[in-house]
């Protein structure tokens, strides 16, 4: 159980000014640089980051490089990898709450979500791949008689992580944990808002006896420290979770050094499509609207368009709309709060700008569409509906990334598919329908690389997330992650 009370004592702990995590020692940047970090619960400062150089992140590869070349993590017993991400998983869930409280101090998560989908789920990860490490095998081919074909998983090497603000270490972890269970070394990149859980994290992970090297965290900005990592020599894999822009300057930096292999999480404008013949709709309401709402919409997977079949169409966006307003927005570190802070000023203003524009545009706001809250200091916005968005509007095109919901009508099953599909985006998707044999049609209709049915937003470790299109390319979680981080070697062997 959260406790409020250690929850306020955690928040009145000051933060320490923070170096990278280089070769492990904490380390400045090469010019002496900081970066100020804000809270977005009251716009207060928090600390200091080590704004990092391209001379920085050269040392880390540099290191990264060092320590997968002479083996000391690499070239470990499986058993004895696994010991060490297992005894880290331990010391992560032992500082959890503090974890998560910095978090949220840091990026605006409400508590409850932050304690389970950031620190826990980072435990989790990190023991799932764990104990993947001594239960996978080599294969031996199906050759003729006169030959032995080996197939053997190897590591890669160095690994550059480059994560975003909104879940840091759920998603850092997606990366660390099987790229380490593979036997890489990494260079993780938080983003300039979001660093301090996974630098501490990084430091936990030393003393749970992995050795220096291994992991180093490089802070700073994008343009800078991130560039540096895309273009470097010595990275042989990039993982991404960030915008499509991004993205496609990582390819660029990629094209332009050495084609290292680039992974892509990118976003996306998914559809929950709700049908009228759905078993419950006023749970689909609900959901739906935790799909949107929760953590102010800043979810990669948000169920962010809502596609309503049009004859229950006004009941169903009512219903959506009361569920909307009945979500306590407010101090992301009380307990009572359902839905905390929008991530930073910049982020608010383009949450608001999507809404004007759709508005000059003729759709309908139904609910939410301002800023709350302002006597906080903090950055706040109600849950927006928006409706009768057309389908080539920008709020029906592009990701907002905050707490504003696109509605749109459809009339038949093949026009929700349309719609459904009408994207360059292919991330999550959702659908409800009481009808089995329509249930898996959408399935196998809908472009993107989850459909929900009846639910929106479950998932577990065991399921792989990514995206197709502009989504991205290769999934986070589950087994199939592994293969990201590893070549594959065939010894051929004449018998
Ligand atoms: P968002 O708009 O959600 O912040 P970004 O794609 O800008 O998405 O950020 C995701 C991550 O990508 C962050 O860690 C950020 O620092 C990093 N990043 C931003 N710009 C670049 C860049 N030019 N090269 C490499 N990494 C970058």
């Amino acid at each position: 159980m959260l406790d409020q009370g250690r929850i306020d004592a955690l928040r009145a702990e000051p933060v320490a000014a923070q170096g990278h995590l280089i070769d492990g020692a904490v380390v400045a940047a090469s010019d002496g640089q900081v970066m100020d970090t804000t809270s977005p619960i009251d716009g207060q400062g928090l600390t200091t980051l080590a704004r990092g150089t391209t001379e920085d992140m050269d040392r880390a590869v540099a290191a990264a490089r060092a320590a997968f070349a002479d083996g000391r993590w690499s070239r470990q017993p499986p058993a004895a990898r696994k010991a060490v991400l297992l005894k880290w998983a331990e010391l992560i869930e032992a500082e959890a709450l503090a974890l998560a409280v910095l978090g949220v101090r840091e990026n605006g998560t409400e508590i409850g979500m932050a304690f389970k989908a950031e620190a826990g789920s980072a435990a989790g990860t990190i023991r799932y791949y764990a104990e993947a490490i001594d239960k996978r095998y080599g294969e031996i081919a199906p050759t003729a008689d006169n030959v032995l074909g080996l197939v053997h998983h190897e590591p890669v090497g160095v690994v550059g992580a480059i994560v975003p603000w909104n879940f840091p270490l759920m998603i850092g972890a997606w990366k660390l944990a099987p790229a380490l269970a593979a036997g890489n070394s990494v260079v993780l990149k938080p983003a300039e808002t979001a660093s301090l859980t996974l630098l501490r994290v990084a430091g936990l992970a030393l003393e749970a006896g992995l050795p220096p090297g291994v992991l180093n965290v490089v802070t700073g900005e994008g343009p800078v420290v991130g560039e540096a990592m895309g273009l470097s020599m010595g990275v042989d894999v990039l993982a991404f979770t960030g915008s499509g822009g991004t993205g496609r300057r990582l390819l660029g930096y990629a094209a332009r050094s050495n084609l290292k292999r680039c992974y892509l999480e990118l976003g996306g404008k998914s559809p929950n499509v709700v049908f009228a013949d759905a078993p419950d709709l006023g749970l689909a309401a609900k959901v739906s609207a935790a799909g949107i709402f929760r953590n102010s919409g800043q979810v990669c997977v948000a169920a962010s368009r809502l596609l309503v079949e049009d004859s229950i169409h006004d009941a169903f966006v009512e219903a959506l709309c009361k569920a909307a307003d009945g979500f306590t927005v407010g101090d992301p570190l009380s307990l009572d709060t359902q839905i905390g802070a929008v991530h930073s000023e910049r982020q608010l203003a383009q949450n608001l700008r999507f809404v004007q524009q759709a508005e000059e545009e003729g759709a309908q706001r139904l609910c939410g569409g301002a800023r709350i809250l302002t006597e906080t200091g903090g950055t706040y916005m109600a849950p927006t509906v928006i409706a009768g968005v057309k389908p080539e509007a920008n709020l029906a095109q592009n990701e907002v990334f905050g707490p504003v919901l696109a509605v749109t009508s459809f009339k038949s099953e093949e026009e929700a598919v349309a719609l459904a599909n009408g994207t360059d985006y292919g991330l999550s998707s959702g659908v409800w329908t009481g009808d089995l044999s329509r249930a898996h049609r959408m399935i196998r209709a809908i472009r993107a690389g989850v459909v929900h049915v009846n639910t929106y937003g479950g998932s577990d470790l065991t399921v792989p997330l990514g995206g197709v299109g502009q989504s991205g390319n290769g999934s986070d979680k589950s087994l199939h992650a592994m293969a990201k981080y590893e070549n594959l070697k065939t010894a051929w062997i004449q018998l």
